[in-house]
């Protein structure tokens, strides 16, 4: 309670004296993203490259011998994502040298990518924003390797695909597999040579440990990507999440919404909408992927 009445000088007193610094931070902020902002009006958004999107999944799915169904179809989609630098460069302009790089990153750090989110590269352009999230580059590879995730120190004593930081909070990794292998990803280490749902078995112990533990009230089920899983999966795992009490917060985790919007189909909306509320954590990086 205050036991003060506060009159409008001394707010305005209080204002003027916090408003030099508020000035001096929004600048230093503002000149963090000047790069961006100058630009900002000349970028070209999905909805005026329509037409060069088109051009690129028809070429899309003659490399890879699909058809407009398919396209819509996430399973074709997930099914096709390429990872093989040959099949790339009948899609994309890649030079001698990139193709080299992008054989020894891979090599390190697995790389695929959705037919879907092929169609929204400039072709012509290495510094394309949409490419730079999903084709290896070199300096992966040579940069520093910087320090470990944290989450990945020590020796955690709960069960096998928990991760918790937090005490209100947890993650469940239900799979590696993601409908591409961003390059920014901070787990892209962990990620491993081939995709992996886990077992239901492994997953029921992860919500037994939810249900033991009553100060856990957000549950973010990830991986990989949550929508990986199959609508019975993610229907059976929300269902048991929602007859937990203490659960007030279940997430998703995917990028799907923006590498692959065919895996948002009417079937997984009502699915969600039996949960409600549900969150969805997704990100869409750049104004050419946001269609
Ligand atoms: S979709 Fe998410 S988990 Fe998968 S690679 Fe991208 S950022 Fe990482």
């Amino acid at each position: 309670m205050f036991n003060k009445t506060w009159t409008d000088q001394e707010n305005l007193k209080i204002a003027d004296e916090s408003a030099p610094d508020s000035r001096k931070q929004t600048s230093g902020l503002r000149s963090l993203d000047s790069e961006y902002l100058d630009i900002r009006d000349s970028i070209p958004t999905g909805l005026k490259l329509v037409r060069e999107y088109e051009e690129a999944r028809e070429l899309i799915l003659k490399v890879l011998g699909g058809t407009r169904e398919d396209w819509n179809s996430y399973r074709w989609q997930l099914k096709n994502r390429v990872s093989d630098v040959e099949v790339l460069k009948d899609i994309i302009h890649l030079s001698e040298n990139e193709t080299r790089e992008i054989k020894v990153t891979g090599r390190q750090y697995r790389w695929s990518v959705s037919p879907y989110y092929l169609s929204l590269m400039d072709p012509e352009d290495s510094n394309c924003p949409v490419r730079l999230q999903a084709i290896p580059s070199i300096k992966e590879y040579m940069g520093e390797p910087g320090l470990e995730y944290p989450i990945n120190l020590g020796n955690q004593a709960y069960p096998p695909l928990v991760v918790r930081l937090y005490p209100d909070r947890l993650i469940i990794k239900l799979t590696n597999m993601c409908s591409m292998f961003c390059r920014h990803c901070q787990r892209k280490r962990d990620i491993d040579s081939r995709d992996v749902i886990h077992p239901m078995s492994r997953i029921k112990e992860a919500i037994e440990y939810v249900r033991e533990n009553d100060e856990v009230r957000d549950v973010l089920l990830t991986g990989g990507d949550a929508l990986a899983l199959s609508d019975d999966q993610l229907d059976y795992i929300l269902t048991e999440l929602g007859n937990i009490p203490h659960v007030e917060i279940k997430r998703l985790g995917s990028r799907m919404p923006c590498v692959m919007p065919q895996r948002i189909t009417p079937e997984l909306c009502e699915i969600l909408s039996k949960h409600d509320p549900v969150y969805l954590n997704t990100q869409f990086n750049h104004p050419r992927g946001d269609r």
